[in-house]
C-alpha cells in the first residue's frame, strides 16, 4: 500500500497539490487566503481547542468549523456515538430513531417548535424556509438584510455577507436577475416597512456573517409584531446562533419567537445537517403532509444524527455561561491589548460569540462593516495572530467561535500573543498606509 508522509508535507506543497484537483485549492471560498494573503494551513488533525497542520505546527483555533464544533475538536462523545452509528449502517433510505431523536431534542429546547424536517446544510433549510413561506401565504416576496448571510442559494445571494463580501461581490455570477428579483435586500437594523405583498422576513438574529453585529434593541420585536400585521412570516436563521449564543438559540435568548426556525453548524456535532423548524400549522405543509415539495437522500442521516443529538445531549445552562465567560474574556483582554496597541478597536459580543473590528465606533450595519474592513488592518492582525500559532478565520467578516474546550489559559495566552500581534499589525499598516 503506498503511504503518503503527510508528516513530510509542507502547506506550500499541500496546496499547490489541492489547486490541481480543487478549485482554488479549496471546497468552500471561506477557506482560502484570498481576503488576507498567502497560503493556507492544511489541517492533519485536531483535539480540542487546538488544530496542527500537515506541518506539524499547532495552533489554537477560532475557526472551530466555523461554528460548527461547540465541545472541541473529537469530543469523546461524540466520536463514540459516531462510532455505535457506524457499525450499524451509514445510510438506509428508510426512517431511524436517530432522527427522531436529533428532533426531539431541537423540539425540546426551543420552545414554539413542533416539527423539524432535516436537511444536510443550513443552505437548505434556508432554501426550504423560503419555499414553504411562499407556498403557504401565496406571496412571492421576501425581505433580507443587508450582511446577513443565509447559504448560497440563488434567492438569498443578493448583497450578501461573509465569503461573499471578501470576494467583493455584491451578488453572484450567475444568478440570474429573475432569481433575485422578488429578494428585497434592507438595512440590518433598520425597521423596515413591511408590505402584504411580503411572504416572508429572513434576519440572523445576531448577525454573525459581516463580523458580529447584534440587532438594536427592539428590531426582532418590531419585525415580530410588523410581520404579524401583515400576516408575513418571520424566519429566524439560526444556522450560527442555535444552540450557541443559549440554550436553544436566540429564540429563547431574546424570548421573540419566529414562525420558522433555520439551524445548521452546532446541531450536527460537526457533521453535515442542516434543520427547519416551527410550528406544526406551517410545517405540516411540506411534503408528505402538504403541498411544498422538500427531500433530502441524506436527510436525517445516521451518522449525522448521532453526532448532533450526542453534541446537543452535552449541552446545558451551565455550558453557556462558561461559553459566555470565555467569551467575555477575550473580548476583553483583546479589547485592551489591541488598543494599548494604538489601534481603534470594536469587540462586539453576544454570549458566546464574537467579532473583531477595526473601526472607532460600534459597527451596527453592513456599511459600517465594509468601511471597517476596508482600513485594512485584518489581514496584518491575521498573519501576526497565525504565525504566533493562534487561528483566526482567514476573513475580515467571520467571527471567532470560543468553544468549551478552550480554557482559560488559552485564553490568556490569546491575548498575550494578542498584544505582540498587534503592535506588529500596527506597524505594518502604517508603513503601508
Ligand atoms: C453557515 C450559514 C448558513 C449556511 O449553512 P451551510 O451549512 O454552510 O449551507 C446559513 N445561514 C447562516 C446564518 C450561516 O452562518
Amino acid at each position: 500500500m503506498a503511504v503518503i508522509d503527510e508528516d513530510a508535507m509542507t502547506n506550500e506543497a499541500a496546496f499547490a497539490r489541492a489547486c490541481t484537483s480543487l478549485v482554488g485549492g479549496v471546497n468552500s471560498p471561506v477557506r482560502s487566503f484570498n481576503a488576507v494573503g498567502g497560503v493556507p494551513f492544511f489541517v492533519r488533525e485536531g483535539h480540542g481547542s487546538y488544530v496542527v497542520d500537515v506541518e506539524g505546527r499547532r495552533y489554537l483555533d477560532y475557526i472551530q468549523s466555523y461554528g460548527a464544533i461547540i465541545h472541541g475538536h473529537g469530543d469523546q462523545r461524540i466520536l463514540s456515538a459516531l462510532y455505535e452509528a457506524a457499525r450499524r449502517g451509514t445510510t438506509f433510505g428508510a426512517p431511524t430513531l436517530g432522527e427522531v431523536r436529533l428532533a426531539e431534542s431541537i423540539k425540546a429546547k426551543v420552545p414554539g417548535v413542533d416539527l423539524v424536517r432535516l436537511t444536510n446544510s443550513g443552505t437548505e433549510a434556508t432554501m426550504t424556509a423560503l419555499r414553504l413561506a411562499r407556498g403557504v401565504t401565496g406571496r412571492s416576496k421576501i425581505i433580507k438584510f443587508e450582511g446577513c448571510y443565509h447559504g448560497h442559494s440563488d434567492a438569498l445571494l443578493a448583497a450578501s455577507g461573509s465569503g461573499v463580501a471578501s470576494l467583493g461581490l455584491p451578488a453572484s455570477v450567475g444568478v440570474t436577475a429573475a432569481a433575485v428579483h422578488d429578494t428585497v435586500v434592507l438595512p440590518f437594523n433598520e425597521v423596515p416597512q413591511i408590505g402584504e405583498d411580503i411572504a416572508a422576513v429572513i434576519v440572523e438574529p445576531v448577525a454573525a456573517n459581516m463580523g458580529l453585529v447584534p440587532a438594536a434593541p427592539g428590531f426582532l420585536s418590531q419585525l415580530r409584531s410588523l410581520t404579524t400585521q401583515a400576516g408575513a412570516l418571520l424566519i429566524f436563521d439560526e444556522v450560527i446562533t442555535g444552540f450557541r449564543v443559549a440554550d436553544g438559540g436566540a429564540s429563547t435568548l431574546f424570548g421573540i419567537t419566529p414562525d420558522l426556525w433555520c439551524f445548521g453548524k452546532v446541531i450536527g456535532g460537526g457533521l453535515p445537517v442542516g434543520a427547519l423548524a416551527g410550528r406544526e400549522d406551517l410545517m405540516a405543509q411540506l411534503a408528505p403532509t402538504g403541498p411544498v415539495y422538500q427531500a433530502g437522500t441524506l436527510s436525517g442521516n445516521p451518522l449525522a444524527t448521532a453526532a448532533g443529538a450526542a453534541a446537543l445531549d452535552q449541552l446545558n445552562v451551565a455550558s453557556y455561561r462558561m461559553l459566555a465567560g470565555r467569551a467575555e474574556q477575550l473580548a476583553l483582554g483583546l479589547t485592551k491589548v489591541i488598543e494599548e496597541a494604538d489601534l481603534a478597536v470594536q469587540v462586539q459580543r453576544v454570549n458566546g460569540l464574537l467579532g473583531l473590528f477595526f473601526a472607532d465606533e460600534p459597527v451596527t450595519n453592513y456599511r459600517q462593516a465594509v468601511a471597517s474592513v476596508e482600513r485594512g488592518v485584518y489581514p496584518y492582525f491575521f498573519h501576526a495572530m497565525l504565525k504566533r500559532g493562534i487561528a483566526l478565520a482567514p476573513g475580515p467578516y467571520e467571527i471567532l467561535f470560543p468553544g468549551l474546550a478552550h480554557t482559560v489559559d488559552d485564553i490568556d495566552k490569546t491575548i498575550d500573543i494578542a498584544s505582540a500581534a498587534a503592535a506588529e499589525a500596527r506597524d505594518q499598516w502604517h508603513q503601508h498606509h
